[in-house]
């Protein structure tokens, strides 16, 4: 009976030591961090935002709620359009980094690495002597080659160049909702912007719970999440709104550039992959199956039949 006690009260003291070492991390947020990065910047007008309006539109978001430095991924071909330089300098006045992204966002293994590493320096050229710009260098279509040989060959040239990889954690369909509502508006309807909202945030965060669950399987450790948006519309409309809700599910929005201080930058990486994350790569490369981690929360079918069930435009 009293051994039986004894064994009872070490539980209960060891169950609540748990349960408080785990608040404790919970506070911290250490498992809970993400930086916002955005692509293909500085992307042209559209239906809804002319090009400066909605780089002006999102920096004002980014300002009202606070935002740490992000990091802007410049296309070169979009910054040689009109304005597009003038675009990306008020994001590094505003605090943000610039990197490059490359000239034509070729996929790499649709050319061959001499073209990809030569697209790359175009770019670097044009790109390399703007404010706050850094070293850091992201796959167009987070693609890495067909082939090792090939990846290895670009890999080489980007660290002759002082690059770094400006990859992602968290990958999503933004870039298919902001399609969708730029169509729409295309065709003369009308958007109930309070339901694409709902919809578009509840999508991302979605997809950052699930990216977060597989960087805990993949790695057994807390991540500093890198969050892949594209500079479109639905950015320059719900950035302010998006980063409030991830903060208020306990997560800390940290810089791009604290973000690319986490060990999974400099983890080798020797097998191919493509259309992905860095985390999923680690997998692979630890010996995860394809199979195993294709489930996203959303595809774009299910995103399509939401807005059409919520009458999103109409
Ligand atoms: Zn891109």
């Amino acid at each position: 009976m009293r051994i039986g006690a004894i064994f009872k009260s070490i539980f209960v003291v060891f169950f609540f030591y748990s349960l408080t070492s785990y608040q404790i991390l919970e506070k911290r947020g250490c498992d809970h961090e993400i930086a916002i990065s955005f692509d293909d910047a500085p992307m042209p007008g559209t239906s809804i935002f002319s090009g400066v309006e909605r780089t002006e539109e999102i920096i004002k978001k980014l300002e009202e709620v606070n935002a740490p430095a992000v990091g802007i991924f410049a296309l070169g071909i979009h910054a040689q359009r009109e304005f597009g330089i003038e675009r990306l300098k008020k994001y590094a006045i505003a605090g943000h980094i610039l990197a490059n992204h490359s000239y034509s966002h070729y996929r790499l293994g649709e050319v061959e690495a001499e073209t990809f590493i030569e697209d790359i320096k175009r770019a670097h050229v044009l790109l390399s002597d703007l404010p706050n710009f850094r070293l850091f260098f992201r796959f167009p279509y987070l693609y890495e080659g067909d082939n090792t040989t090939q990846r290895k060959e670009v890999l080489k040239a980007l660290a002759d160049m002082g690059y770094r990889e400006g990859y992602v954690t968290v990958s999503n369909f933004d870039f298919y909702i902001n399609y969708l509502a730029v169509q729409a508006v295309k065709e003369g309807k009308k958007i109930n912007y309070e339901k694409l909202k709902e919809i578009y945030i509840k999508i991302l965060w979605e997809c950052i719970d699930f990216h977060a669950e597989w960087a805990h399987k993949i790695l057994g450790r807390a991540v500093k999440h890198v969050l892949l948006l594209h500079e479109n519309d639905l950015a320059a409309l719900f950035i302010g709104d998006l980063i409030s809700l991830i903060r208020s599910k306990g997560w800390k929005i940290i810089s791009i550039e604290d973000a690319y201080k986490d060990p999974i930058a400099t983890i080798p990486l020797t097998t191919i992959y493509g259309y992905s994350t860095r985390i999923f790569a680690i997998g692979k490369e630890r010996g995860l199956r394809k199979q195993e981690f294709s489930h996203f929360p959303s595809s774009c079918e299910c995103i399509k039949k939401m807005l059409e069930e919520e009458n999103v435009f109409f």
